[in-house]
């Protein structure tokens, strides 16, 4: 894994990875998130991310991916100051955030 984007902005922990073989599509998907966190950044919050996570800008690459060529799975928000994880199964537009303590 090349960590590419970690940062701290209350109290979130904002971290996004990739592997060396990345599909391509990914390098939009992560300009685009990269973006959305620099509009918020200082204040950024889960509700934050939520909707972020829900972003459809530049499909089919968008962060929130549909059918017919690749779908999001799944979607997931660490809090590891509060041990908190937020998962979504299936699109994060679509479904309901669950919260783990760790
Ligand atoms: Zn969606």
């Amino acid at each position: 894994m090349l960590s590419l984007f970690a940062r701290r902005s209350a109290g979130v922990r904002i971290e996004l990875s990739v592997a060396e073989f990345t599909a391509p599509c990914a390098f939009p998907r992560l300009e685009r998130i990269r973006s959305l966190v620099a509009s918020r950044f200082g204040g950024i919050e889960v509700s934050d991310m939520k909707i972020f996570l829900t972003d459809h800008s530049g499909p089919p690459a968008s962060i929130c991916r549909h059918e017919p060529e690749m779908i999001t799975a799944a979607s997931l928000i660490a809090e590891p100051s509060e041990g908190v994880l937020h998962a979504a199964v299936g699109n994060p537009c679509r479904h309901t955030y669950a919260s783990y303590s760790m």
